[in-house]
């Protein structure tokens, strides 16, 4: 399993999302522009009552069945990005000990908005 990259899609990795700012160095995104039209945004319950957001691209369809694969998959690129950061590693350790339960909503993305990236994309 690969880790999600950063404004695609959650499940296939299709760009998602405009990019407007990358850091030449490393890379890094820095700032995100708009969603696609067509994309979608998944919203899920966890345990905790906190709720988790991620995008999907037109062509994927979210199933329930999807939720580990796709909650893992952002597990691993949230990792990935605070490599190094013991003590950010131990937030997100933290927070991904939370489990999602279910889907709540799936609808288009907000368009226009020039939306900074969650913690999950
Ligand atoms: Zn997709």
């Amino acid at each position: 399993m690969t880790p999600r990259r950063p404004l695609c899609c959650v499940l296939c990795d299709e760009p998602c999302h405009d990019v407007k700012q990358i850091n030449p160095e490393t890379g890094a995104i820095l700032r995100a522009g708009p969603a696609f039209p067509g994309t979608q945004e998944v919203r899920l319950a966890l345990l905790s009552g906190a709720y988790a957001t991620m995008t999907l691209c037109a062509g994927c369809e979210f199933t329930p069945e999807r939720i580990p694969h796709a909650w893992r998959r952002c597990h691993l690129a949230a990792m990935e990005r605070v490599r190094g950061d013991e003590q950010k590693r131990a937030e997100v350790l933290r927070q991904f000990r939370d489990v999602p339960l279910g889907v709540l909503t799936v609808r288009p993305s907000p368009l226009g908005k020039g939306a900074g990236q969650g913690v999950l994309g």
